[in-house]
Order: structure tokens, then sequence, then C-alpha cells
């Protein structure tokens, strides 16, 4: 592991091509390090406006990420009918009442982590006749103030999504800021593989090179390529 704590992360430099170029060969050499295949890189644009965007789609990025449902809304129509092939996912916190605009809008929700969140998006994707794929978000660090399912109770939610007919791809996690993810990443990788999941998400601007070597399918990363927001 190159570095212990994960610093702020970088101010990006270049361009979109020479950003996404540069990320992507981290992606690739720590993943083979860890003897993983690389993780699907997925650009957060929140807070950025399409002008903003489109410059990393002219330069070949189809994944995108947003936190919030009405902004999402709001910029993304437009820019997914200019280039088909874009996916959108979900990474932020999501109220039920939204799951079924959530269900319409994107190909992956990244933040399921509770019962009533679990059986409206049962109810949303039964309606819509299609399922995104779906990430548990577990509070891996246990911390009081932290968004995801606490690990002690990640069993019971995972049965729950079972019994109500969703297909979860995997789990997603924020570490805790300020200290060494590796231990947090290796323990969702720990939980994942316990119950039989494949997806693993996590991995942001800071430490989304720990997260590939960990064995991360998925890297979130913001502002290394838009700047700080
Ligand atoms: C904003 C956000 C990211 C991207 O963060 P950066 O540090 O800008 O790369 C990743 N995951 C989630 C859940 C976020 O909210």
């Amino acid at each position: 592991m190159k570095k212990a704590i994960a610093p702020a992360p970088p101010t990006p430099v270049g361009g979109p091509a020479e950003r996404l170029a540069l990320i992507h060969s981290v992606l690739a050499a720590e993943a083979k390090a860890g003897g993983h295949p690389p993780p699907a890189l997925i650009a957060i644009s929140k807070t950025f406006e399409a002008d903003s965007i489109r410059p990393l789609i002219a330069a070949g990025q189809r994944l995108f990420g947003e936190n919030r449902v009405q902004e999402a809304q709001a910029k993304w129509p437009a820019l997914l009918a200019e280039t088909p092939g874009i996916e959108l996912h979900l990474v932020g916190q999501l109220q039920s009442n939204k799951a079924a605009d959530a269900v319409q809008l994107f190909h992956a929700i990244h933040s399921v982590d509770r019962p009533s969140l679990v059986k409206a998006l049962a109810k949303a994707v039964a309606a819509a006749g299609r399922q995104p794929m779906l990430f548990v978000q577990v509070n891996i660090g246990d911390e009081p103030q932290k968004g995801g399912v606490a690990t002690a109770d990640l069993p019971g939610l995972l049965a729950l999504a079972r019994s109500e007919g969703l297909r979860i791809e995997g789990l997603m996690a924020v570490p805790p800021a300020d200290r060494d993810p590796a231990p947090f990443f290796a323990l969702l990788a720990k939980l994942a593989r316990d119950h039989g999941l494949s997806g693993l998400s996590m991995g942001m601007s800071g430490d989304y090179d720990i997260a590939a070597r960990l064995g991360a399918t998925h890297v979130r990363v913001g502002s290394a390529l838009f700047g700080i927001r």
C-alpha cells in the first residue's frame, strides 16, 4: 500500500482525457497488484452543470453518478438524450418517496440502507417492470452520524431484500474520514464475500487506488475529475 492515510484529493491536472487516462492507469495497476480486474470508474458529477460534464462525455466517459434525485432529474435527461449509452448511478441517500423516480432514472442505486427503502424500492421495481443494479450501503465504521445500515443489521436487510424480490448486486461504503481506509475496504470486501455478493462500490478521489487494490468493482470519483466542489 503506498500510503496509510488517504490525502486530500489532488487538484486535477490536464484536461478531461488526461484525467481519465491517469485514473484508469492507476486503477489498472493497483487492481492488477491486488489480483483483481480493474473497477468501473463512476464520475461523480454532483454540483457540476451540464457544461462541465460534456467534456468528460466527449472524452469517452459513460458512467456518471449523482447524489440527489432532484438535481439529477434537472440535469440529466437532456444529456442522456444527447449521447446514447450513458449509465447514471445514484450514490446519495434516497428518500422512500423518491424511490419510483430513482428507479425510472438510474441504472444503479448505491444507497439501499434501511427496511422502509427496501419496501419502497420493491414496489417501484414491480411497477416499473425493471430493476436498477442495487448496492446496500454499509456504515462500515459504525459511525453514529453516517448513512448506511449498521454492520450488525446487514444480514437482516439482505434477507428482507431477498424476500421482497430484489436482487442485490453488492455493498457500498464510505469509510470514516481521516482514518486509513484500507481496513474498512477489506472489511467491506469480507462482508460481501460472506454474503455471496460480487459488487463492491468503494473508493473516492482520495483513496480509489487503495480500493482498487482491495477489489473494488466500482470506484466513485468526483473532485479528481471535475475539480474541487
Ligand atoms: C461526492 C461523493 C463521492 C465522490 O467524492 P470525491 O471525493 O469528490 O471523489 C463518492 N461517493 C459518494 C457517496 C459521494 O457522495
